[in-house]
């Protein structure tokens, strides 16, 4: 290990909208002590959905207000809504040596790649579309014409084609974490070597 203090390793864990990012991060963050940015966006809350903990939910406004000021390192526009990935935690967390965890979607990683290239990022996807429809139904928290849309997107974003550092089919769940629980330490080990 190089001199100097350990550099923590923000994780963006993306894909399209039912791959299963917020499982997949909530599991990771309870089981290993990751932190998980919180984002910002303008959609409306869902129900069981709590301020400060799923998202910070903003008014256009505050969002424009907030992005003027340059409080965000990246943002999208994604079904109407604007999501944004707030600064200040994302470097604390970097700098303070600990692993920060990004669901964000394949704009927001582009963007993340081309702004902080010490980023890891790791494309999650679900086994074929048929597989992002069942889940995106059984979640029941968007209306059919919702469900639509995600997966309109959702089959853009599998197109999109960007050069990820890794690419994990979330089949199983257990199996899934594991491996992204694995890339991230192999990562960590890769940055300490001055790799
Ligand atoms: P995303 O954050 O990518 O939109 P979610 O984490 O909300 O996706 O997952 C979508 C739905 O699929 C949720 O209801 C979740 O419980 C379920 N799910 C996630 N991973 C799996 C898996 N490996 N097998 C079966 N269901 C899953
Ligand atoms: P949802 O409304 O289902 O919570 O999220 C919709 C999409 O927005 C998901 O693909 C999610 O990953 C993405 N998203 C959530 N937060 C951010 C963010 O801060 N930045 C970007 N670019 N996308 C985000």
């Amino acid at each position: 290990m190089g001199s100097g203090a350990r550099r923590g390793l923000a994780v963006v864990i993306s894909g399209p909208s039912g791959a299963g990012k917020t499982t997949v991060a909530r599991l990771l963050a309870q089981r290993f002590g990751y932190e998980v940015s919180v984002s910002a966006t303008t959609r409306p809350p869902r129900a069981g959905e709590q301020e400060g903990r799923e998202y910070r939910f903003m008014t256009r406004e505050a969002f424009a207000q907030a992005l003027e000021r340059g409080e965000f390192l990246e943002h999208s526009e994604h079904f109407d809504s604007l999501y944004g990935t707030p600064r200040g935690p994302v470097e604390r967390a970097v700098g303070q040596g600990r692993v920060i965890l990004l669901q964000i979607d394949v704009n927001g990683a582009k963007q993340l790649m081309e702004k902080l290239p010490g980023a890891y990022c790791i494309f999650l996807s679900a086994p074929d579309m048929e597989t992002v429809e069942e889940r995106l139904r059984a979640r029941r928290t968007e209306s059919e014409a919702a469900i639509r849309t995600r997966l309109k997107r959702a089959e853009m974003e599998l197109a999109a084609g960007l050069n990820y550092d890794a690419r994990v089919v979330n089949d199983d769940l257990e199996r899934a974490v594991s491996e992204i629980h694995s890339l991230i330490r192999q990562q960590e080990e890769r940055q300490a070597n001055g790799c």
